[in-house]
């Protein structure tokens, strides 16, 4: 599957946001946006234009597509299948993108970014309910109990991850015992768990032009 494969740095910079793509780093001095707060780009300090509504609507888009490490098709996707659904779109949306496999991996602690999060699923140290599960974009359910496979409990980037998390706590709607490298899903995210700056209307307008 296609991916990204630019500077990480660079698209918090161009969203003049910090989207915490980089795990550790990102609580550092070492931050590109603490440095350089401005968008990439050899015009990135000169003057900009007011942004348009599409313009606002399709910046917006691009931030969660870029926080949650998704390309164009399966964002589409998702909007398509949160539209399904009962309820507001915008925030099926975030429910659907918090209920990935990747990302309740690193809400869990268990992977220091989603981009980690994602490759640690991808490799297989995961277990979902106790298989096997190397699909980063698999929903996961209520009840639902994720664990790092035996083989796997020494891996650097897990142990750094989950000594990470001890400090900085893990989301109201997972449950994690980090002794045992598990974790259980307890309910849904809040709309008020997102802590980042999201406008998930403008989203949702986007795809609906
Ligand atoms: Fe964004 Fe993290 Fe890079 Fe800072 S260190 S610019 S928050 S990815």
């Amino acid at each position: 599957m296609a991916r990204y494969l630019g500077s990480v740095c660079r698209q918090c910079r161009r969203e003049g946001l910090k989207l915490f793509l980089k795990g550790d780093r990102c609580f550092t001095d070492k931050c590109a946006i603490e440095k350089r707060a401005y968008p990439p780009g050899q015009h990135g300090t000169s003057f900009r234009q007011k942004q348009s509504e599409y313009g606002t609507q399709l910046r917006e888009k691009q931030k969660v597509k870029r926080i949650y490490g998704m390309l164009e098709k399966q964002f589409r996707r998702l909007v398509g299948e949160a539209a399904r659904r009962k309820g507001p779109t915008g925030e099926n949306l975030l429910l659907l993108l918090e209920k990935r496999l990747d990302n309740v991996v690193y809400r869990m602690g268990f992977a220091s970014s989603r981009a980690e999060a994602r490759q640690v699923v991808r490799h297989g140290h995961i277990r979902l309910n106790g298989k096997k599960a190397d699909i980063p974009s698999m929903q996961v359910r209520l009840n639902d109990e994720i664990s790092v496979r035996e083989k796997s409990r020494k891996h650097p980037h897990i142990v750094a991850a989950i000594e990470a998390a001890r400090r900085k706590g893990t989301m109201s709607w997972v449950e994690v015992d980090s002794n045992k490298f598990t974790g259980k899903v307890m309910g849904d995210p809040k709309r008020e768990d997102l802590t980042l700056p999201i406008q998930e209307q403008l989203i949702v307008e986007h795809y609906s032009r």
